[in-house]
């Protein structure tokens, strides 16, 4: 809380002193829970360490790959964000004093649809050794996601996976059997037995494994806390390590995993957060323009 005052008097203190302020530009203010926000800075300003922060969310600015005097971040808010206005802290330094400024943003509720699944008892409650499995796969992914890799991996714009029809969007609510309740947490394409999955863009293989709930799975590290992941494959034709092309086939689509039909399940995560994949790779789209 003393921290929070110190914030709130240090931004009126700076505003006053400095009208000459860096602007700092919020792309999208008005924004639903799990989506990302784009925030962009000019270099000309010719500050240092340059930081945006909401809640417990402190971040750096990255050079946007496509604009020479440009500095973006990406502020991922979760599913379970507060509904209600926030407020974007940026800070940075100036002869050596940190100064400080914020902006507003406006979380709306996203239209996400509900979905009542009525599955065998057996499907939902795991057996000891699934459990464990499944544990362990989630706190291995949890690990590589919270891995923000500096150096940029991508020098094109993203594009999908596949040209394909959504058949169950982001972020629908999945109640099964009236008890246990959880988020669609990717997108899913209509994709028959042995479509070709390519990577969005350029990245670096950090999981191709078969895992318990999605089946054979790829995930990319695209650089500066972004994570593609593509699941249910029936082959995964890279490796950990590897570095694929924007474009590249990462595997064929298939059934594997706990699904009930074939189908690509494509996820993204920014920062260790789940977020709307489709509004992700539309935000980053946008630093090119
Ligand atoms: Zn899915």
């Amino acid at each position: 809380m003393k921290i929070f005052k110190q914030i709130i008097s240090l931004s009126i203190f700076s505003c006053a002193l400095y009208a000459n302020t860096p602007n700092f530009n919020v792309y999208n203010t008005d924004v639903h829970n799990a989506q990302t926000v784009l925030i962009t800075l000019n270099t000309s300003n010719n500050i240092e360490d340059a930081k945006i922060s909401l809640d417990k969310l402190h971040l750096h600015f990255f050079k946007n790959p496509f604009k020479k005097d440009e500095y973006y971040s990406l502020l991922p808010l979760s599913y379970y964000k507060k509904i209600e206005e926030h407020r974007i802290i940026f800070s940075y330094l100036k002869n050596g004093k940190r100064i400080f400024t914020s902006k507003k943003i406006n979380v709306t509720k996203g239209l996400y649809k509900k979905e009542t699944i009525k599955v065998n008892k057996k499907r939902v409650s795991l057996n000891k050794k699934d459990k464990k499995r499944a544990t362990k796969e989630y706190k291995q992914a949890s690990r590589i996601y919270k891995t923000i890799n500096k150096n940029i991996l991508w020098k094109k714009d993203f594009i999908l996976p596949l040209e394909s029809k959504v058949t169950s969007p982001f972020g629908t609510q999945r109640i099964y059997n009236g008890s246990l309740k959880s988020y669609h947490s990717g997108t899913d394409f209509k994709a028959k037995n042995s479509t070709e999955i390519l990577a969005t863009n350029a990245g670096r293989v950090v999981i191709s494994q078969n895992r318990f709930y999605a089946g054979n799975s790829i995930v990319l590290d695209h650089g500066h806390g972004i994570y593609t992941g593509y699941y249910h494959l029936s082959t995964l034709d890279k490796k950990v390590g590897e570095l694929v092309k924007r474009g590249e086939l990462l595997g064929l689509s298939g059934s594997t995993g706990r699904v009930t039909g074939p189908h690509l399940h494509f996820s993204a995560k920014v920062h260790g957060i789940t977020v709307d994949p489709l509004q992700l790779l539309k935000v980053l789209n946008i630093l090119k323009n």
